[in-house]
């Protein structure tokens, strides 16, 4: 008779989220299946903002050093206003003494391969789409697309924004914001020659940013709320395309040139989603030997780019707590219930330790993004004239987080 299969842990979900704790278990001596739906590493938006607290994670698990050989350091921040045409603030990133943080504008498909490049052979298995979730005693079975099964030890739902293990695990599905990004990436055959700055400019109800990624490209983004009439632009990108340069004439020639300089074929809005701070607290973020990760927990505004860093975050203290739900003394043999019960155990405190980082993270960006993208005259007054420097500096707060290394001591 054949024995059965049962893997120790099955990740859903080859994004971020997924490969920091794969990889990261793997640091730890401790094998996982990352079952992706998609038939390789699948890239969205191009690149990412990645802060001081996303280094930190990355270095935990041993990726940080490539990715600055591929990436300039963003040596500060500047934010103009295009009602007033001021420059509201202006923050350098290397000034000595508190504010030296490390940014880095990452492209998202080098992100993936350097985690990815990391694991064993045969740990990512593509086309494979998780649809339900069965309870079997101690274990968990996936039940994916194709009509196979998987049973495990510990499930974890690295699945994104529409996640089934969070929908499995009792969490609603993500609100809407009313708000859309568009990104996009310009690629130059020689040396740009912008200044390594994240360059934001706020209008009258959008905000648009630029920043470099390397020598040759610089990536952008244009986030704002569709009124009733623009619906029609959601589904036409050459209009949408007018749109948004229309909306940027005030803006610098050179920043506005590679946004006009992107085909009308890529002007595809996101929609912007996040979970409720109540749901967040009240939630189940574990349940048993299953939990969620990235933006299948937090799902959250782009505002303060800090979705991406704490997913990586998560990666790092889901890998460490969860090795000690499988440590055991060499040679002896623990029980299914007992192992059970460390599993458990050990999700609960990744929980505990990620359930108020969360909250923070997405109410502060959820409220950055209202008020930066302000309609109200009043609003945009206070952001211009008064919040600006305080607005800047919550970038700072959020990344000045530590999630700490693999090991627990
Ligand atoms: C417009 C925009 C701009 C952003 N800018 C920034 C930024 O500057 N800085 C930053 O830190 N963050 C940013 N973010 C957030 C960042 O992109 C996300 O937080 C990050 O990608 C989350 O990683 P993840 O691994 O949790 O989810 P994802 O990247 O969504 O990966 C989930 C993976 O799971 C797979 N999957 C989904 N369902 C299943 C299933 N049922 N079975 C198997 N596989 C499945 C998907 O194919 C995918 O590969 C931005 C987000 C948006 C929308």
């Amino acid at each position: 008779m054949e024995t059965e299969v049962v893997e120790d842990i099955v990740i859903v979900g080859a994004g971020i989220a997924g490969l920091t704790t794969s990889v990261g278990l793997h640091r730890l001596g401790i094998r996982s299946l990352v079952l992706e739906s998609s038939d390789n590493l699948r890239v969205t938006g191009f690149a990412m903002n990645t802060w001081e607290n996303g280094w930190k994670a990355l270095d935990a698990v041993g990726v940080g050093d490539l990715l600055r050989q591929q990436h300039i350091q963003v040596n500060g921040n500047v934010t103009t206003s295009l009602v007033t045409g001021d420059q509201t603030s202006v923050t350098s990133f290397n000034a000595t003494g508190k504010q030296h943080i490390e940014v880095r504008c990452v492209k998202r498909k080098l992100m993936l391969e350097a985690l990815a490049n990391e694991l064993p052979s045969g740990t990512i298995r593509y086309k494979s789409k998780v649809v339900a979730i069965q309870e079997s005693g101690f274990y968990k079975i996936a039940h994916l697309a194709d009509g196979t099964t998987i049973k495990t030890k510990v499930l974890i739902g690295c699945d994104g924004v529409n996640s089934v293990v969070a929908k499995w695990l009792g969490f609603k599905k993500a609100s809407f914001t009313g708000r859309y990004e568009i990104r996009g990436c310009a690629e130059f055959k020689t040396n740009h020659g912008f200044e390594p700055r994240f360059m934001q400019f706020l209008g009258k109800g959008f905000r648009v940013g630029a920043v470099p990624c390397d020598e040759r490209a610089i990536y952008w983004f244009f986030t704002w709320t569709p009124i009733s009439q623009d619906k029609e632009l959601e589904e036409n990108p050459a209009k949408l395309k007018q749109y948004v340069v229309k909306k940027l004439e005030k803006m610098p020639s050179d920043v506005k040139y590679f946004i006009e300089k992107t085909e009308a074929d890529d002007f595809l809005p996101a929609p912007l989603r996040y979970r409720h701070p109540w749901e967040l607290m009240l939630g189940n973020i574990s349940k048993g030997n299953v939990c969620v990760a990235g933006d299948a927990l937090h799902p959250m505004t782009p505002d303060i780019g800090q979705s991406g860093c704490c997913a990586l975050e998560d990666g790092v203290v889901l890998a460490r707590c969860l090795s000690e739900g499988f440590s055991k003394e060499p040679g002896t043999h623990i029980k299914e219930k007992d192992q059970y019960i460390r599993i458990e155990e050990s999700l609960k405190k990744y929980a505990r330790e990620r359930r108020w980082r969360s909250i923070d993270v997405s109410f502060t960006s959820y409220m950055v993004g209202s008020i930066q993208q302000a309609e109200s005259q009043l609003i945009s007054f206070l952001r211009d004239k008064v919040l600006a420097t305080f607005l800047a500096n919550l970038y700072f707060k959020k990344s000045a987080y530590d999630c700490g290394t693999l090991n627990s001591s």
